[in-house]
Protein backbone atom coordinates (compact mmCIF):
# COMPACT_ATOMS: atom_id res chain seq x y z
CA UNK A 1 0.00 0.00 0.00
CA UNK A 2 1.17 3.69 -0.96
CA UNK A 3 0.59 6.68 0.56
CA UNK A 4 -2.12 7.74 -1.40
CA UNK A 5 -3.84 4.56 -1.08
CA UNK A 6 -3.72 4.67 2.83
CA UNK A 7 -5.30 8.85 2.96
CA UNK A 8 -7.83 7.45 0.05
CA UNK A 9 -8.68 4.33 2.71
CA UNK A 10 -8.33 6.67 5.68
CA UNK A 11 -10.87 9.21 3.68
CA UNK A 12 -13.25 7.00 2.96
CA UNK A 13 -12.89 4.51 6.21
CA UNK A 14 -11.49 6.72 9.35
CA UNK A 15 -12.61 3.31 11.52
CA UNK A 16 -10.75 0.94 9.47
CA UNK A 17 -8.41 -1.66 11.31
CA UNK A 18 -7.52 -3.26 8.40
CA UNK A 19 -3.85 -4.82 8.45
CA UNK A 20 -2.60 -3.82 5.61
CA UNK A 21 -3.72 0.27 6.45
CA UNK A 22 -2.15 -0.39 10.21
CA UNK A 23 0.74 -1.84 9.01
CA UNK A 24 1.96 1.18 6.20
CA UNK A 25 0.39 3.48 9.26
CA UNK A 26 3.08 1.83 11.26
CA UNK A 27 6.05 2.15 8.98
CA UNK A 28 5.28 6.17 7.35
CA UNK A 29 5.75 8.72 9.84
CA UNK A 30 3.70 11.10 7.51
CA UNK A 31 0.58 8.92 7.10
CA UNK A 32 0.92 8.19 11.05
CA UNK A 33 0.36 11.52 11.47
CA UNK A 34 -2.78 11.64 9.33
CA UNK A 35 -4.09 8.94 10.72
CA UNK A 36 -3.67 10.54 14.11
CA UNK A 37 -5.57 13.92 13.06
CA UNK A 38 -8.26 11.66 11.56
CA UNK A 39 -9.20 9.70 14.73
CA UNK A 40 -8.63 12.68 17.12
CA UNK A 41 -11.49 14.32 14.78
CA UNK A 42 -13.23 11.10 15.08
CA UNK A 43 -13.05 11.42 18.27
CA UNK A 44 -14.45 15.35 18.43
CA UNK A 45 -17.52 14.48 15.87
CA UNK A 46 -18.67 11.61 18.25
CA UNK A 47 -18.04 13.86 21.54
CA UNK A 48 -20.00 16.43 20.19
CA UNK A 49 -22.89 14.06 19.03
CA UNK A 50 -23.32 12.92 22.47
CA UNK A 51 -24.12 15.97 23.75
CA UNK A 52 -26.94 15.51 26.08
CA UNK A 53 -30.05 17.61 24.79
CA UNK A 54 -31.39 19.71 27.86
CA UNK A 55 -34.66 19.18 29.26
CA UNK A 56 -37.24 19.92 27.57
CA UNK A 57 -35.74 21.29 24.61
CA UNK A 58 -38.28 19.58 22.44
CA UNK A 59 -41.35 21.65 24.14
CA UNK A 60 -39.94 24.76 24.10
CA UNK A 61 -39.27 25.21 20.72
CA UNK A 62 -42.45 24.14 19.51
CA UNK A 63 -44.33 26.55 22.47
CA UNK A 64 -41.52 29.24 20.42
CA UNK A 65 -42.63 28.70 17.46
CA UNK A 66 -46.47 28.32 18.45
CA UNK A 67 -45.98 32.01 19.69
CA UNK A 68 -43.79 32.93 17.33
CA UNK A 69 -47.08 32.20 14.91
CA UNK A 70 -49.39 33.91 17.05
CA UNK A 71 -47.66 36.73 17.01
CA UNK A 72 -46.98 36.97 13.41
CA UNK A 73 -51.06 36.30 13.04
CA UNK A 74 -51.86 39.26 15.91
CA UNK A 75 -49.73 41.69 13.42
CA UNK A 76 -51.52 40.63 10.45
CA UNK A 77 -54.71 41.38 12.05
CA UNK A 78 -53.64 44.25 13.46
CA UNK A 79 -52.24 45.57 9.88
CA UNK A 80 -55.49 44.77 8.78
CA UNK A 81 -57.68 46.45 11.23
CA UNK A 82 -55.15 49.41 10.45
CA UNK A 83 -56.07 49.35 6.38
CA UNK A 84 -59.94 49.23 6.82
CA UNK A 85 -59.87 51.97 9.40
CA UNK A 86 -57.72 54.27 7.20
CA UNK A 87 -60.14 53.09 4.30
CA UNK A 88 -62.83 54.26 6.12
CA UNK A 89 -61.65 57.73 7.08
CA UNK A 90 -60.37 58.24 3.70
CA UNK A 91 -63.98 57.62 2.78
CA UNK A 92 -65.52 60.23 5.19
CA UNK A 93 -66.36 57.95 7.75
CA UNK A 94 -69.00 55.35 7.24
CA UNK A 95 -72.00 55.18 4.92
CA UNK A 96 -72.84 58.99 4.06
CA UNK A 97 -69.18 59.02 2.51
CA UNK A 98 -69.36 55.89 0.49
CA UNK A 99 -72.94 57.82 -0.93
CA UNK A 100 -70.90 61.03 -1.36
CA UNK A 101 -68.11 59.14 -3.36
CA UNK A 102 -71.07 57.58 -5.79
CA UNK A 103 -73.09 60.58 -6.03
CA UNK A 104 -69.24 61.81 -7.36
CA UNK A 105 -69.07 59.53 -9.91
CA UNK A 106 -72.54 59.91 -12.06
CA UNK A 107 -70.64 63.34 -13.57
CA UNK A 108 -67.91 61.58 -14.71
CA UNK A 109 -70.55 58.43 -16.06
CA UNK A 110 -72.64 61.02 -17.49
CA UNK A 111 -70.26 63.51 -18.98
CA UNK A 112 -68.38 60.33 -20.71
CA UNK A 113 -71.66 59.35 -22.07
CA UNK A 114 -72.39 62.30 -24.08
CA UNK A 115 -70.14 62.10 -26.97
CA UNK A 116 -71.42 59.16 -28.75
CA UNK A 117 -75.24 61.35 -28.53
CA UNK A 118 -73.59 64.71 -29.40
CA UNK A 119 -75.74 65.59 -32.15
CA UNK A 120 -79.00 64.86 -30.13
CA UNK A 121 -78.32 67.98 -28.95
CA UNK A 122 -78.77 69.63 -31.82
CA UNK A 123 -82.25 68.65 -32.59
CA UNK A 124 -85.05 70.46 -32.96
CA UNK A 125 -87.96 68.81 -33.44
CA UNK A 126 -90.17 67.74 -30.70
CA UNK A 127 -90.63 63.84 -30.92
CA UNK A 128 -94.31 64.05 -28.70
CA UNK A 129 -95.74 62.60 -26.09
CA UNK A 130 -96.46 58.77 -27.33
CA UNK A 131 -92.38 58.57 -27.83
CA UNK A 132 -91.29 59.76 -24.67
CA UNK A 133 -93.90 57.38 -22.72
CA UNK A 134 -92.66 54.32 -24.52
CA UNK A 135 -89.20 55.72 -23.35
CA UNK A 136 -90.27 55.43 -20.25
CA UNK A 137 -91.83 51.47 -20.33
CA UNK A 138 -88.61 50.20 -21.88
CA UNK A 139 -87.44 51.26 -18.13
CA UNK A 140 -90.64 50.24 -16.60
CA UNK A 141 -91.34 53.62 -15.21
CA UNK A 142 -94.65 55.19 -15.99
CA UNK A 143 -95.13 58.31 -15.73
CA UNK A 144 -97.52 60.22 -13.58
CA UNK A 145 -97.80 63.58 -14.88
CA UNK A 146 -97.41 65.20 -18.27
CA UNK A 147 -94.50 64.64 -20.87
CA UNK A 148 -93.02 67.78 -21.19
CA UNK A 149 -93.13 69.77 -24.78
CA UNK A 150 -90.06 70.38 -26.49
CA UNK A 151 -88.26 67.04 -25.91
CA UNK A 152 -86.35 66.02 -29.21
CA UNK A 153 -84.84 62.69 -28.30
CA UNK A 154 -85.33 59.77 -26.36
CA UNK A 155 -83.37 57.06 -25.94
CA UNK A 156 -82.68 53.63 -23.57
CA UNK A 157 -78.88 53.89 -22.79
CA UNK A 158 -76.61 52.35 -20.73
CA UNK A 159 -74.50 54.95 -18.56
CA UNK A 160 -72.11 52.89 -16.56
CA UNK A 161 -73.89 50.09 -14.16
CA UNK A 162 -77.18 52.50 -14.80
CA UNK A 163 -79.88 51.84 -17.47
CA UNK A 164 -81.26 54.80 -18.22
CA UNK A 165 -83.41 56.89 -20.40
CA UNK A 166 -81.72 59.76 -21.97
CA UNK A 167 -83.76 62.62 -23.72
CA UNK A 168 -83.18 66.26 -24.69
CA UNK A 169 -85.02 68.75 -23.45
CA UNK A 170 -84.94 72.54 -24.86
CA UNK A 171 -85.86 75.36 -22.98
CA UNK A 172 -85.36 78.94 -24.72
CA UNK A 173 -83.36 77.50 -27.67
CA UNK A 174 -81.32 75.65 -24.97
CA UNK A 175 -80.73 72.22 -25.50
CA UNK A 176 -80.50 70.47 -21.90
CA UNK A 177 -79.07 66.58 -22.20
CA UNK A 178 -81.47 64.54 -19.66
CA UNK A 179 -80.80 61.46 -17.94
CA UNK A 180 -83.23 59.80 -15.80
CA UNK A 181 -81.79 56.64 -13.62
CA UNK A 182 -84.59 54.63 -12.28
CA UNK A 183 -84.23 53.50 -8.78
CA UNK A 184 -80.81 55.47 -7.95
CA UNK A 185 -81.55 57.16 -4.87
CA UNK A 186 -79.06 60.61 -3.98
CA UNK A 187 -79.19 62.10 -1.31
CA UNK A 188 -79.13 65.91 -2.54
CA UNK A 189 -79.47 68.33 -5.87
CA UNK A 190 -75.93 69.19 -6.66
CA UNK A 191 -74.68 71.19 -9.16
CA UNK A 192 -71.36 70.05 -11.31
CA UNK A 193 -68.58 70.95 -13.91
CA UNK A 194 -66.66 69.18 -16.10
CA UNK A 195 -64.77 68.90 -19.03
CA UNK A 196 -67.01 71.68 -20.37
CA UNK A 197 -70.34 70.22 -19.44
CA UNK A 198 -72.45 71.84 -16.72
CA UNK A 199 -74.41 69.45 -15.07
CA UNK A 200 -77.00 69.14 -11.96
CA UNK A 201 -78.18 66.17 -10.31
CA UNK A 202 -81.36 66.21 -8.95
CA UNK A 203 -83.24 63.25 -6.53
CA UNK A 204 -86.66 62.42 -7.31
CA UNK A 205 -89.05 60.35 -5.63
CA UNK A 206 -87.89 56.88 -7.40
CA UNK A 207 -84.90 57.96 -8.98
CA UNK A 208 -82.53 60.71 -9.88
CA UNK A 209 -82.00 63.29 -12.63
CA UNK A 210 -79.06 63.87 -14.51
CA UNK A 211 -79.03 67.29 -16.37
CA UNK A 212 -76.02 68.62 -18.44
CA UNK A 213 -75.26 71.31 -21.39
CA UNK A 214 -72.48 72.26 -22.89
CA UNK A 215 -74.07 75.90 -23.73
CA UNK A 216 -72.97 78.40 -22.46
CA UNK A 217 -75.62 81.54 -21.05
CA UNK A 218 -78.31 80.99 -18.90
CA UNK A 219 -78.71 77.24 -18.04
CA UNK A 220 -82.17 76.51 -17.59
CA UNK A 221 -81.72 73.50 -14.96
CA UNK A 222 -84.50 74.55 -12.84
CA UNK A 223 -87.20 74.93 -15.68
CA UNK A 224 -85.95 71.41 -17.05
CA UNK A 225 -86.08 69.76 -13.73
CA UNK A 226 -89.27 71.31 -12.86
CA UNK A 227 -90.71 69.93 -15.98
CA UNK A 228 -89.57 66.54 -15.61
CA UNK A 229 -90.18 66.25 -12.27
CA UNK A 230 -93.78 66.75 -12.68
CA UNK A 231 -93.91 64.33 -15.35
CA UNK A 232 -92.06 61.42 -13.64
CA UNK A 233 -93.24 62.15 -10.08
CA UNK A 234 -96.62 63.93 -10.73
CA UNK A 235 -96.28 66.61 -8.46
CA UNK A 236 -97.29 69.87 -9.30
CA UNK A 237 -99.30 68.35 -12.08
CA UNK A 238 -103.41 67.57 -12.98
CA UNK A 239 -101.95 63.86 -12.16
CA UNK A 240 -100.82 64.27 -8.71
CA UNK A 241 -104.07 63.08 -7.31
CA UNK A 242 -103.19 59.04 -9.81
CA UNK A 243 -99.45 59.59 -8.93
CA UNK A 244 -100.55 59.14 -5.16
CA UNK A 245 -103.00 56.26 -5.88
CA UNK A 246 -99.79 54.51 -7.91
CA UNK A 247 -97.55 55.25 -5.29
CA UNK A 248 -99.62 53.11 -3.03
CA UNK A 249 -99.67 50.58 -5.68
CA UNK A 250 -98.68 47.16 -3.88
CA UNK A 251 -95.98 45.29 -5.47
CA UNK A 252 -94.24 48.35 -7.13
CA UNK A 253 -90.18 48.26 -7.27
CA UNK A 254 -89.04 49.50 -4.20
CA UNK A 255 -86.48 52.65 -4.09
ZN1 LIG B 1 2.53 6.89 3.83
ZN1 LIG C 1 -77.56 58.04 -24.54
Amino acid sequence: MDCLEFRRRLGAEPHSRAAELLAHRDRCAACAAAWERAQAFERELHAALEVSVPEGLAERVLLAQATGERRQQTRRRQLAFALAASLLLALGLGGYGWKQLDARSLPALAVAHMPDEIHSLDLVQPIGAPAIVDGFAVRGVSLRGPAPADVTYVHDCPVGPYKTVHLVSRVGGTPVAVLYLPHKQVAKASDFQRDGWHGRIVPLQHGTLVMLTDRGGARPFDAVARHWRAAIDGEGGAQTAQGRAVNKAPGRLAP
